[in-house]
């Protein structure tokens, strides 16, 4: 199918897209990669007057390190983020769970602010944003604000970002000594969705105990989420293999596992659990390996 007609411009700064955004609201959409909201307008499930293209502005495919910080622009692309090396030594777990997501064709175009935009409950970016307690910033006419992963998904394509404010950075701590981390899902095979994702960062302590801990799970029901059960049960613990299965066995907990053509709400459930496990297990893995 067609779009509906609507009006097209591409700012040239934040500004400018901010002040577009607030003068038309709702009648108006942000185009990002354009690999969510295409299909949207052709389907007419979106009928936006106005289509304001944010991949003029400069600034907004950026990485970088702010202190014990890493900033990633909301442009920043998933290849972009797959390849970073400054990524791949501060903060391994945006380029694993980078490289897990549809083909190379959706990566070269896909981004990251997009997709967390979006919140398509299948989405790979809101389990590594939850495992690792980041900040999404959202800038409008009143000026900036920062909220947290855990705050900004509210349900199956609904987050916190106000319709006349644009996602324009997000922050994630630097991983160093004795982090480490692993992202693992079953994907569908047409698309790469996850059917489950799991991503887990940790930190062990000198003594080898889990020092600090952050899951966060996608795909199994209509909002992604951080365990904060199996989380608790880990930290200050050693991780040994019955402790790591028996917290892994609590990841559904109070969760209301989807069911669809894909997976039923059982098999999910089981899936969150067998990845929950083998994450927290690479995860320790890595800190490990990270220690000496
Ligand atoms: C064939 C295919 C396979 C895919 N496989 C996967 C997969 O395996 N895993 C996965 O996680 N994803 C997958 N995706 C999704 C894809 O990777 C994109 O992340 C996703 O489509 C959205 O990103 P986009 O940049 O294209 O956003 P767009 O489509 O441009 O925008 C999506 C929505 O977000 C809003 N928006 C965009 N940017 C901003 C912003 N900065 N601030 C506020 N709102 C904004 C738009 O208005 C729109 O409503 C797949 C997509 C396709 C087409």
């Amino acid at each position: 199918m067609i779009s509906a007609a609507f009006d097209y411009i591409a700012p040239q700064s934040l500004d400018e897209a901010v002040r577009a955004l607030a003068a038309h609201g709702e009648e108006a959409k942000l185009l990002a990669g354009g690999h969510s909201l295409l299909p949207l307008l052709k389907l007419r499930l979106a009928n936006p007057k106005l289509l304001i293209d944010l991949t003029r502005i400069p600034g907004l495919g950026k990485i970088s390190q702010e202190d014990d910080k890493i900033v990633v622009g909301a442009l920043t692309t998933h290849y972009q983020i797959e390849s970073s090396e400054l990524l791949k030594a501060k903060c391994p777990l945006l380029p694993q769970t980078a490289r897990t997501i549809g083909d190379v064709q959706v990566r070269n175009r896909g981004t990251i602010g997009g997709s967390l935009a979006h919140a398509d409950p299948s989405a790979d970016w809101p389990a590594a944003m939850l495992a690792l307690g980041g900040e999404l910033k959202l800038r409008g006419t009143k000026g900036e604000r920062r909220i947290a992963a855990e705050e900004f998904f509210l349900g199956a394509m609904t987050t916190a970002i106000d319709a006349t404010e644009i996602l324009t950075e997000i922050y994630v701590p630097v991983s160093s000594r004795r982090c480490g981390s692993a992202y693992l899902k079953m994907a569908q095979q047409a698309s790469g969705f996850a059917i489950v994702g799991v991503a887990v960062w940790l930190r062990l302590a000198q003594n080898g105990r889990c020092e600090e801990i952050g899951i966060g799970v996608t795909g199994l029901s209509d909002k992604p989420f951080r365990a904060r059960t199996v989380e608790g049960q880990l930290r200050g613990n050693k991780l040994g293999p019955k402790l790591i299965e028996e917290s892994a066995s609590k990841v559904a907990e109070g969760s209301d596992p989807l069911e669809d053509l894909h997976a039923s709400a059982k098999f999910r459930a089981h899936l969150a659990q067998v990845y929950t496990a083998r994450a927290i297990q690479e995860a320790a893995k890595r800190a490990s390996g990270r220690a000496r």
